[in-house]
Parts: structure tokens; sequence; C-alpha cells
């Protein structure tokens, strides 16, 4: 009981600095949408269209650049900060490049995927042209260590003829979903383009910020060959974290498993079991959060309440509770969805009256799933 007015209040401003984002509700129509998008033959578009819990990806193409990818490196190492870089065959030439590439590969931090030799638009090119592209390409990454099954079309153009070829050489393409337009930025630190709006014609960081709202985190594309990105990557990580984001890697299956071809995990809802260690509540509902219960070997998905709460087609009904400590969380009804709190371990069947708070919202009172040890004293 003592932990809870401060999982609350944390709970709480940890979603607020993401504010605006609760209208991305994760329903199971959601993943169906993704897999539509999965077969779109758009070098842009990704599998996993998220939302993603306010995870950031952060992807760098076009380098090795002898220069500006080791200051990249730098950065990111420094801030522990995951990344992919989309290389370049002609960038994997030189020995010095190749080191880098190399120093990419030997860090767990990192992953080295492939994007074409030469940077051409690759949709209107003959077959044979296409596959040594891809193949020239994986040759060098193999030199320098990796193993890659990753691939992003250059400017992101590609056709179905021409994914399907990337895809029979193994590998799966990746888009994005915030362009950062940093090769934009580069030369004075301002950017005209029609789509960048002119609040943030001078603000590179905060132009990404605006983006990554529309899925609540994703894939962002960079630049390492770009000096004025690396001037720039400090500040927007600091950024990107103040703003209640948190990185991962593009390999997570957990934040992108279409990508990583597994099936999708399922999100709890409201009122039902989660695993406190890894906390998927959010995903289905931004405001929502993993409790732990039962001495927190297992968790009940909650959120802040006053009279009324979500629900989700399939789960079951929610209600909106009064905590011990006096405040109002969203928990499940005891019904068949639930198998009357079977579902839900570590929760007794209880009667209880509803949290009105400020709502205004009519007296009630329901039998709900509600944690064992809100009662135990
Ligand atoms: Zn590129």
């Amino acid at each position: 009981m003592k932990r809870w007015p401060l999982l609350v209040s944390f709970a709480l401003s940890s979603s607020c600095s993401r504010s605006g984002l609760s209208d991305h509700t994760l329903d199971a129509g959601v993943w169906e949408e993704a897999l539509e998008a999965s077969r779109s033959c758009s070098g842009v578009e990704m599998e996993d269209a998220g939302p993603f819990g306010g995870r950031v990806m952060l992807t760098f193409d076009d380098g090795p650049h002898r220069v500006n990818t080791p200051r990249v490196l730098a950065t990111l190492r420094a801030e522990q900060v995951p990344a992919t870089f989309f290389a370049l065959g002609e960038m994997l030439e030189s020995a010095d490049q190749l080191a880098i590439a190399q120093e990419i590969v030997a860090d767990p931090l990192f992953d080295l995927a492939n994007h074409s030799y030469h940077h051409d638009d690759l949709r209107y090119v003959s077959a044979s042209k296409l596959y040594s592209e891809v193949d020239g390409t994986h040759e060098r990454l193999v030199v320098a260590g990796a193993a890659p099954d990753l691939f992003r079309f250059p400017y992101g153009a590609s056709t179905c003829t021409s994914r399907d070829r990337v895809e029979s050489r193994g590998y799966r393409v990746v888009g994005w979903h915030v362009d950062s337009v940093d090769w934009c930025y580069a030369g004075s630190g301002s950017c005209s383009l029609s789509r960048v709006p002119s609040a943030f014609r001078h603000d590179m960081v905060g132009y990404v910020l605006d983006l990554l709202e529309e899925h609540d985190g994703g894939v962002v594309l960079l630049h390492d060959i770009q000096s004025r990105t690396a001037d720039v990557l400090p500040a927007l990580i600091t950024a990107i974290r103040d703003a209640g984001y948190t990185f991962a890697a593009l390999d997570d299956p957990a934040v992108l498993p279409l990508l990583n071809g597994v099936e999708p995990p399922y999100d709890p809802w409201l009122g039902e079991t989660c695993d406190p260690a890894d906390d998927r509540c959010s995903f289905a509902e931004p405001d929502a959060w993993c409790e732990p219960v039962a001495d927190g070997t297992s968790g009940v998905c909650m959120r802040a309440c006053e009279g009324y709460c979500p629900d989700r087609t399939g789960s079951a009904t929610t209600f909106c509770v009064e905590t011990p400590v006096g405040e109002g969380v969203c928990l499940g009804r005891s019904d068949d969805a639930n198998h009357w709190c079977d579902d839900v371990p570590g929760t007794v069947a209880d009667e209880v009256d509803r949290f009105v708070g400020a709502s205004g919202a009519s007296a009630a009172r329901r039998t709900v799933c509600v944690p064992e040890d809100w009662s135990a004293g």
C-alpha cells in the first residue's frame, strides 16, 4: 500500500510529458492495418505502424563517413543509445571506412545494414543491376563482420518488383516513420521545404519531436554523413528523452514484431493481467501502466480515472474504482471475459463503489477484480 502514491504520480507524470497522444489507442484493428501496410510496395512504409509506446529507433544512412560517423558513434555510446547504420557499398571501399564499419559491428549497441552500393533510384533498374547493388554491398558488409538482414531503399524508392527482388536475397525492407530531413538543415541550419512547418524552419529537433508524436515514437531517419547531424545529435537525444520517450533497437521484437517476423505480442487492456517486467499496458492505452500485485509476481493494467473508464471489445467491462490512497483507477469488472477474475492473478472479485471524483457521474457499485493486497491492510 505504501508504494501507491509514488507509482500513481510517476505513471501520470511520465505519460503527461507526451501529452496529446491519448487518442492513440491500440485495438485489434491496428495490427490488421499494420499487416495490410506490410503488403505495400513502398520503401518508406514500415510493416509496424505503431503506436510504439514512446519507443524511438534511430537509423543513420549513407555512411560510413570518415569524420562524422565516428562523432555520431561517440555520442551514441556516451548516451547508450542503440542505432542501425544503413551503409553504402561505395562507402566501404577504403580501409579506413571499412574499419569504421567493423567498429559498428563490434559494438552490440549498433547494427550494420544494407543501403545499396551507389545510392541509385532502384525502382526501374534491371534485375541484374538491382542484384549487383544489393549483393555488392552485402559482400562488403560481410567483410566488415556483419550478418546483414535489413535493407533500406535509397530515397525509400521501390516498386513491388524491386522490393520482391530485395526480399528474395533474404533481406527485410525497412522504411521510416520520421524523416528528419537533416540533409535539408545541413547547410545553414534552416530548412524551407514545404513539408516543414514554418515554426520548425530553424529547429530540426523540434520538427523531429513533432513527427514523433504522430506515432508515439517510431523509426527516425538521419544521415551520419552530415556534420550538422553529428553536431545536433546530443541535443536531439536529450530532447527526445526529455519528452518522455525511450530509445530501442530496430531488432527489438517487442517494439517492431512485424519487422522481426514474429507474432505481435498481446497488449493487455485496463484491468487485465500484465507483466511488471515488460510493461505493455501503454501500448493499448497510453496513460496506462502495469501495477505490480501479488508481491510483484504479476501485475494489473491500470489508468487514473474519475467516474468513467474506456472499454475495449473482447475485454471485460471496466469500472473506475477508488484506491486505498483515495485516487481513482480503472479496473476490470468480474465477468466471463476474465473468467470472474480467474484470468487476473493477484486479484479477487469484490463489490466496490465507483470513484466519482469531479466527473459528476452517478454513484454506482459493481463487482470488480480488485488487487488482493488492497484489503490486506
Ligand atoms: Zn540514403
